[in-house]
């Protein structure tokens, strides 16, 4: 949590004398505060992730796991559908898969 949150949620919690609906109100704020600031935080991973490149991980001759969560990838996606990581390609994936783009239009003729 940053800084700033923590300190309005302190101020807050240190409010004395609050009963009933007040107190339930202070602590329905804090609660509010708080999942606004993770939700903060997460949208900010987010859109770093969606914005900045990362090279894929070859794991072997099938296939590359996503740099950022580890799971399956398929070239040639921009960005992995798990995690939000924009995907930059080695150059042998993308040979590989000019490679079978152009064998697949060669069998349509
Ligand atoms: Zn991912």
């Amino acid at each position: 949590m940053t800084a700033e949150y923590s300190k309005i949620i302190k101020v807050l919690e240190a409010i004395e004398g609050l009963e009933g609906d007040q107190a339930a109100a202070v602590a329905e704020a804090c609660d509010i505060i708080s999942d606004y600031d993770a939700a903060c935080q997460s949208a900010a991973r987010m859109t770093a992730r969606y914005e900045t490149t990362a090279l894929a991980i070859k794991k072997d001759d099938f296939g590359y796991c996503c740099p950022t969560c580890g799971r399956w990838i398929r070239v040639p996606d921009s960005w992995c559908h798990w995690c939000g990581q924009r995907i930059e390609w080695d150059a042998i994936a993308r040979d590989r898969y000019k490679e079978e783009r152009n064998q697949r239009r060669t069998h349509r003729q």
